[in-house]
């Protein structure tokens, strides 16, 4: 459920009416509600009541610091990937010990801001990876918490650019391995040891990938605290799907979630800890654009927006599939029309869907793309010297721009010019 809605027949963020936030900030730009967000973080938050645990909003999703403000708010901590994103939480006032640094890929750099500015943990990698971290804590003279990401091979059954839990992806330490890396760990004097973690992909639509990952964390938890390690915090990752259609196949709820995670992990004690970014965010946004033209090609019609894929790049990228409705519902009745849904980028790839039926629109007029909260004004670029799109965010019958459209002057006068031009 999100807050989206239409009243007499106008598209509503909250109490907003869309078209006044189309009116003064201008399109295409993303807008997000802020009760959509709050309930999301609560569904999960009670879903694993009972369990010690904390639920770490995966930020790579919809990073802006508003964003991260209202989730603070209500009790998130954050999982971050970047040196970029720690410093973003960081701003956006959430304390080092609410921030758990995921990534495959940590830089020394960024170890070194994460240890001087507070950490929750570092999940760790790789081998490699844990050496530089315990030497820099080593100089700084800290110790790092630290849990171990295994790579539990098993398949997410999701698109096969964000399944992350087979043996053949880039992420974690093979589970097999594992024994022994916690061995080396422990002999780390910059590292302390507290947990486990595991994340297996992104957009799951069936609890039993998760079911199979956690019961071999489960087992790993036994077999490690039988080796003398203490194994006190479960880093479950995120990953769990949203609906991005209307349909009767909706994936599991953040309730089944939790009573699996109940089942499969509740008996060993530990405080867990989840890091969920697309359920939160995903149906928290929309992405408001406005019909240029409507054109007719020899077989088919075109629908020109002002929107394109370097702001929404997820059906070019992951084949993605986005509702599109209009923002003044047309009347009741009125056939429907089928259409090409494209963007004024200079790439084939640049169309947002094919064959659409939708109400009939007319240049001028407004859509929204649903379900575009997660991995949307983050995956966004400036192809094509299009500005980067605004982001608002809705609360109540208030709305604030919480990003501003750069104006074409910023956007140029990034790049320097060398003296010998
Ligand atoms: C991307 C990611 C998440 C969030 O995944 P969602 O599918 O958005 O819930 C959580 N943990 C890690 C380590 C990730 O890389």
């Amino acid at each position: 459920m999100d807050h989206f809605l239409y009243r007499d027949g106008a598209l509503f963020a909250e109490d907003v009416p869309v078209a006044e936030i189309a009116a003064e900030v201008g399109t295409p730009f993303y807008c997000y509600s802020t009760a959509t967000f709050e309930r999301h973080f609560r569904l999960f938050d009670e879903a694993l009541e009972g369990m010690d645990h904390l639920v770490c909003y995966a930020m790579k999703a919809a990073s802006n610091q508003a964003i991260l403000k209202t989730l603070a708010a209500v009790g998130a901590g954050m999982d971050v990937v970047s040196g970029g994103e720690y410093a973003r939480a960081k701003a956006a006032g959430v304390p080092g010990d609410r921030i758990v640094f995921s990534g495959v890929g940590k830089t020394r750099d960024e170890i070194e801001m994460a240890l001087s500015g507070g950490i929750r943990q570092f999940n760790v990698e790789s081998e490699p990876e844990m050496a530089v971290i315990n030497e820099v804590a080593l100089v700084l003279g800290v110790v790092a918490p630290i849990t171990v990401r295994v790579n539990p091979d098993v398949d997410a059954k999701t698109h096969a650019k964000i399944a992350t839990g087979k043996s053949e992806n880039k992420f974690g330490i093979p589970i097999s391995r594992a024994r022994e890396v916690y061995a080396h760990a422990a002999s780390l004097k910059g590292l302390k040891v507290i947990g486990i973690d595991v994340h297996i992909g992104s957009q799951l639509t069936q609890l039993e990938p998760f079911r199979l990952a956690y019961e071999k964390v489960a087992q790993l938890t036994e077999d490690l605290r039988s080796d003398g390690h203490e194994i006190s915090r479960l880093d479950l990752g995120g990953g769990l799907g949203i609906p991005y259609t209307r349909s009767n196949d909706a994936p599991p709820l953040p309730t089944e979630y939790g009573a699996m995670v109940r089942e499969t992990l509740g008996h060993l004690g530990c405080e867990i800890e989840i890091e969920p970014g697309r359920l939160i965010a995903g149906n928290a946004g929309i992405m408001v654009s406005k019909v240029i033209y409507v054109k007719e090609g020899e077989d088919r019609e075109f629908m020109i927006i002002d929107g394109a894929m370097n702001d929404l790049i997820r059906p070019a990228m992951y084949e993605a599939h986005h509702d599109i409705i209009p923002v003044v519902e047309a009347s009741p009745g009125v056939e429907k029309q089928r259409y090409d849904i494209v963007g004024p980028v200079c790439e084939s790839g640049d169309t947002f869907a094919k064959e659409r039926v939708m109400e009939p629109v007319q240049a001028g007029d407004l859509i929204a793309f649903r379900s575009a909260g997660a991995y949307g004004a983050v995956m966004s670029s400036e192809y094509n010297s299009r500005p980067l799109i605004p982001e608002v965010l809705v609360k109540g019958d208030q709305f604030a721009v919480i990003r501003r459209r750069p104006t074409l002057d910023e956007m140029i006068n990034r790049d320097t010019i060398p003296e010998w031009l």
